[in-house]
Parts: structure tokens; C-alpha cells; sequence
């Protein structure tokens, strides 16, 4: 009886595995189809004749060349998706400066943060911020958290980072007064390509695989991520990674 009961469970979870996967590729086909039958339509059009009148022919090619950018932002992110969701990966393992790292970050989203007049608050508690581990991968949790607190929080808003020595550990927390989650949908925020509000994240150059790249990652260096939201007022991401590195 227990054997047969193991087996059942087996089965269940490969079945279980087997439809994640498939449910995976149909979203993927779906995220790239949408842009590119827009693509395909606007470049019948030219065809058609519009290419005849400049000003919409320039029209089109603007709205053309979105549509590439969103086709291209999402392989990127499935790339990075792929990495550190692939345990055999190898890891690029090296020391460096957390603190030095969300200055970088800092600086690389400076003009997005700008043009919408919102301000960032770099917060360091202590003094020792060295970490081993995959630099550019927590490079790209960092940058994707603080990408996200800056899309969802409105003209003028506040964005602050915090980061808290530990004594095994470092806690990073990245805050913002944005538009929030609500509570429904925070358990499923780590999903890959779940949204909240589709339209929108597309909007705002948004491929739904941010967080789930920031889960994994996080996982890969067996830190913990930890999320507190509330509608209209604000999101708190808060990241605990571990300073020496174990695979
Ligand atoms: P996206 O590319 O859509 O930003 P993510 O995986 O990074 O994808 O985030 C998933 C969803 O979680 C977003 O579409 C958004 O609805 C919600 N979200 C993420 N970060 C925030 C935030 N700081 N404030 C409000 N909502 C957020």
C-alpha cells in the first residue's frame, strides 16, 4: 500500500511538472505573439501604401520599433530566467561591496527616477558590507526591484533602499510610496509572467519575469525574500542574503 501510495504521489507531481511546463510555453508563445502581429500588421500596411505618406510611415515605424524593444526585453528576461533557473548553472562566484553596488544602481537608474521627478533615499545601517556570490546576478535583483518600485509609484513619489549589516547576512530592503499589491495577488507575484495589471506593466516596458528572476536568484545564494504591500500606499521588498557563498 505504501508503495502504491508513493507511486501516486510521483506521478502526481511529475504531472503537476509537466503542466507548469506546459502552461510555461504557452505563455511564452503568447507574450511574443502580441507584439509580433502588430509588428506583422504594420508592416503589411507600409506595403499597402502608407509607406507613401511620410509622416505615417515615420508614425509606424516608431510604434514598430516598440514593439521590437518589448520583443527583445522579453527574451532578455527569459535568458536570465533561464540561468538562474537552471541548478546545474555554474556560478560565477566573487567578493564583492553591496553598498558599492546599490550606488552603481543608484546611478544607472538616475534619469528613469528623474523623469519622474521621484526622489531615492540611500539608507546604510553599519559598516561592513562585503558579500560572496554571483555579482552580476545580484546586480540584476537589485536593478529589477528598484526598476519596479520605480514604475509603480506615481510622479513625485519616494523610493528609498535600505541596507542593514548582519552578522552572517546582509538585509537589503527596497521601499516605495507606489500605487501597491493588493492583497490578493501578492502570494503570486513571484510567478513568472503574472501581472497585476497586464496592460499596465506593458505599458511601463514590464515582461512579468522581473520578480521571478529576483526569486531565483535570491534562492540560488539561499537568502529569503519577504514582502510587505498595501494598496495605495506603498510596497517594502526585503531581501536577506547570506555573506558567504555555499552551493
Ligand atoms: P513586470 O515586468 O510586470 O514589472 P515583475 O515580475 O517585476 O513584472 O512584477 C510582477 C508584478 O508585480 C507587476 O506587474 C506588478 O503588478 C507587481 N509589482 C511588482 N513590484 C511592484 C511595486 N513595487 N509596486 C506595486 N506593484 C508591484
Amino acid at each position: 500500500n505504501r508503495m502504491a501510495d508513493e507511486l501516486q504521489r510521483e506521478m502526481d507531481k511529475l504531472e503537476k511538472l509537466d503542466r507548469i511546463r506546459t502552461d510555461f510555453v504557452a505563455n511564452v508563445s503568447h507574450e511574443l505573439k502580441t507584439p509580433l502581429t502588430a509588428i506583422r500588421g504594420y508592416i503589411e500596411t507600409l506595403e499597402d501604401g502608407a509607406v507613401e505618406d511620410v509622416a505615417t510611415a515615420y508614425k509606424f515605424l516608431g510604434v514598430i520599433s516598440n514593439h521590437t524593444g518589448r520583443l527583445s526585453n522579453i527574451l532578455d528576461d527569459l535568458l536570465s530566467l533561464a540561468e538562474v533557473e537552471n541548478v546545474e548553472n555554474v556560478f560565477e562566484v566573487s567578493s564583492f561591496n553591496v553598498k558599492t553596488m546599490v550606488d552603481d544602481v543608484g546611478w544607472q537608474l538616475t534619469s528613469a527616477i528623474s523623469e519622474k521627478q521621484q526622489s531615492l533615499d540611500v539608507n546604510y545601517n553599519g559598516s561592513s558590507f562585503e558579500m560572496q556570490g554571483d555579482k552580476n546576478k545580484i546586480e540584476r535583483v537589485l536593478i529589477n526591484l528598484v526598476d519596479n518600485a520605480v514604475k509603480y509609484t506615481p510622479d513625485k513619489g519616494r523610493i528609498e533602499i535600505a541596507l542593514f549589516e548582519q552578522k552572517e547576512s546582509i538585509l537589503i530592503t527596497v521601499k516605495d510610496n507606489g500605487i501597491g499589491i493588493p492583497p490578493e495577488h501578492i502570494s503570486r507575484i513571484f510567478e513568472r509572467f503574472y501581472r497585476v495589471d497586464k496592460s499596465r506593466s506593458r505599458e511601463l516596458g514590464g515582461t512579468g519575469l522581473g520578480l521571478s528572476i529576483v526569486k531565483h536568484s535570491v534562492f540560488l545564494h539561499k537568502g529569503h525574500i519577504d514582502i510587505e504591500s498595501e494598496l495605495g500606499k506603498g510596497t517594502k521588498i526585503s531581501i536577506v542574503l547570506p555573506r558567504t557563498f555555499q552551493k
